[in-house]
C-alpha cells in the first residue's frame, strides 16, 4: 500500500482471481484499522501544506501524473486484463484515458466570485478545500473511476486515501507506487482490504467527505454511515438505462452502436443501455441484427487476440447474473444467445438478448450488471417515455432517431443525469455527470464535480 509516501505491507492478505480461469493469482495487502489510521492522519498533516500550495503547482502535479499514467499504460494494462478481465487493449484505452482525463481536470480552477466591491464595503465568494477525502471506487472501471475522484479531489487542495475493490486492488496499488514520486508524502494514499475495509473508512471521524462508486445498497449504506459526522458525500449508483429506437432509425447504422452500448465491457457499465425499447415496425429486423452481431462477437479471455468481451469480473457478480438468467428461464422467457463461451471455471456468460419479455420481470426491472439484453416493444411515444421513466434509477437514458428535435423533445422528458441522441457511453470531463432518483446524490466531472470537493467561504471587508 502507499501510506505517508511510504511502501506499506499488511500482515494480512486477500486473494486476487483472476476472472478469465476463476484461479487466484495474486495477493493483495489487507488493510488493518491501525493502518487505515495511519493513512488518514498521514493525509489530515499533508493537508496543512497541500491546501497552501499554489493551484497551478496542486494542477501541474496532477497533469505530471497523468503522464505517468500514460507512460505506464502498456504495462498496467496487461495487470488489469488479469484482475479485471477485460481485453488488453480495450484496458489499455481505460488507462492511458485516465491519464488524459487528468491532464482535462488539471485546466480547471475554481472560481473566485466578487459580490460586492463599493466604498463600503468588499464582498468575495472563494471555493475552500474539505480535508481529507475518502475515495471508494468499484470493479467495472477501476482506474478511470478511481482518477475521477482523485484529480478534482486533489486539485481543490484536499488530500486523499483511495480505497479500491477488493476484486480489483492491483493497478490501483500500482498507480500509488507510481505516484510516489510525484506527490509530496500523505497527499495521496492509496490502502486495500476486504469487505471489512469500506464501512471502516465510511465511519472513520478524520474524513471530510467521502466519494463513492458502486451499487445503490452500499451507496445507501454509505450516506448512512457518513450522518453520524455530517461527512459529505458524493454517490455514482447504479442505473437501469432504457434506450428508445423509433422506427425511422437506420437499422444497419446503428445496430453495432446499439449493441455495444449495451455490452461493452461484458455490460459492467453502469450507463450501459439495459432496457431496450424499440418501436413494434421494425422490432424484428433489429433483434435480428442485434441476435447476429452477438454471434460474431468473441466472447473470451481478454488476454487471447480477437477477444471482444471478457468474463465477468467476479464470482459474486457471475452468480448474480447466472441467478437473474436462471429466473427468465423458469419464467419461460425467449432467451436468445449469441457465440459460445470458454468453459473453463472462468466466469463467462455468453451474449443474450431476452425477446420481449413482460416490463414486471426481473430481468427488466433489475440492474443486471451483465451481458443480458430484454428487447422490448413499443407502439407509442408517450407510452414508452412512461415505461422508461418508471424506474428508481436515473442514471442515462438514450433516443435513436433521425428526426432530432423529436428526439431532443423525447430526451428532455427522461428523468436521468444523461441522455444521449443517436450515440451513448461518450462522457467528458468538463460536463457534470451524476444519478437522478437512487442512481445517486452530487455529481463528478465539470466545474460542479470539482466543486464537490471544495466548500464557499465568504469574506466581508468593511471599508470607509
Ligand atoms: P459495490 O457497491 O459492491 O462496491 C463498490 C465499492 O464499495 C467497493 O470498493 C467495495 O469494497 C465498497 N464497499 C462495499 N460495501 C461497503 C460499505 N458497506 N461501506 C463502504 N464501502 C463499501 O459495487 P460494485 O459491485 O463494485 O460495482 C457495481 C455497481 O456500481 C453497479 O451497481 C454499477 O451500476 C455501479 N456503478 C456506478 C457508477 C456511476 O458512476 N454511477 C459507475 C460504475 C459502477
Amino acid at each position: 500500500m502507499t501510506i505517508d509516501g511510504k511502501s506499506v505491507p499488511a500482515s494480512k492478505t486477500i486473494p486476487v482471481t483472476n476472472p478469465a480461469t476463476g484461479a487466484v493469482f495474486a495477493a493483495a495487502p489487507d488493510c488493518s484499522q491501525e493502518q487505515l489510521d495511519a493513512a488518514v492522519d498521514s493525509a489530515k498533516r499533508a493537508f496543512k501544506s497541500w491546501k497552501n500550495t499554489p493551484i497551478e503547482q496542486r494542477q501541474a502535479l496532477v497533469r505530471k501524473a497523468g503522464d505517468i499514467l500514460i507512460e505506464h499504460a502498456a504495462e498496467l494494462s496487461r495487470l488489469f486484463t488479469q484482475e479485471q478481465g477485460r481485453p488488453v487493449d480495450a484496458a489499455f484505452m481505460e488507462i492511458d484515458g485516465a491519464g488524459k482525463w487528468m491532464h482535462a481536470v488539471a485546466e480547471m480552477t475554481p472560481p473566485v466570485e466578487v459580490i460586492e466591491d463599493s466604498d463600503k464595503q468588499f464582498v468575495e465568494t472563494r471555493y475552500v478545500p474539505l480535508g481529507v477525502i475518502c475515495a471508494i471506487a468499484p470493479w467495472n472501471f477501476p482506474v478511470n473511476l478511481a482518477m475521477w475522484k482523485v484529480a478534482p479531489a486533489l486539485i481543490a487542495g484536499n488530500t486523499v486515501v483511495l480505497k479500491p475493490s477488493p476484486f480489483t486492488p492491483l493497478c490501483t496499488l500500482r498507480i500509488g507506487e507510481l505516484f510516489r514520486g510525484v506527490f509530496p508524502p500523505g497527499v495521496f494514499n492509496v490502502i486495500s482490504g476486504g469487505d471489512e475495509l469500506g464501512p471502516m473508512m465510511t465511519s472513520h471521524p478524520g474524513f471530510a467527505k467521502i466519494s463513492f462508486t458502486g451499487s445503490s445498497a452500499t451507496g445507501k449504506k454509505v450516506m448512512e454511515s457518513a450522518a453520524r459526522d455530517l461527512k459529505r458525500v458524493t454517490l455514482e449508483l447504479g442505473g437501469n438505462d432504457a434506450a428508445i429506437v423509433l422506427p425511422d432509425v437506420d437499422l444497419d447504422e446503428v445496430a453495432q452502436k446499439i449493441f455495444f452500448g449495451a455490452f461493452y465491457n461484458t455490460a459492467q457499465i453502469c450507463v450501459a443501455t439495459k432496457r431496450l425499447y424499440v418501436h413494434h415496425s421494425i422490432y424484428d429486423a433489429l433483434r435480428d441484427r442485434l441476435v447476429a452481431i452477438a454471434r460474431q462477437t468473441k466472447v473470451g479471455d481478454g488476454s487471447e487476440q480477437g477477444t471482444v468481451l471478457g468474463p465477468i469480473q467476479n464470482q459474486r457478480q457471475f452468480e448474480r447474473v447466472m441467478d437473474l438468467l436462471d429466473d427468465a428461464r423458469k419464467t419461460g422467457l425467449t432467451l436468445l444467445t449469441g457465440s459460445d463461451v470458454p468453459d473453463n471455471g472462468g466466469y463467462f456468460v455468453p451474449v443474450t438478448i431476452v425477446d420481449n419479455p413482460p416490463e414486471n420481470s426481473r430481468v427488466v426491472q433489475e440492474e443486471a450488471f451483465g451481458p443480458i439484453l430484454p428487447m422490448l416493444k413499443f407502439d407509442a411515444v408517450e407510452e414508452v417515455i412512461d415505461r422508461a421513466n418508471d424506474s428508481e434509477y436515473g442514471l442515462a437514458g438514450a433516443v435513436w432517431s433521425k428526426d432530432t428535435a423529436k428526439a431532443l423533445e423525447i430526451a428532455r422528458q427522461i428523468e436521468t443525469g444523461t441522455v444521449w441522441i443517436n450515440q451513448n457511453l461518450i462522457l467528458r470531463p468538463d460536463a457534470p455527470f451524476g444519478g437522478h432518483k437512487h442512481s445517486g446524490l452530487g455529481v463528478e466531472n465539470g466545474m460542479e464535480g470539482l466543486l464537490e470537493y471544495m466548500q464557499p467561504q465568504t469574506v466581508y471587508l468593511a471599508r470607509g
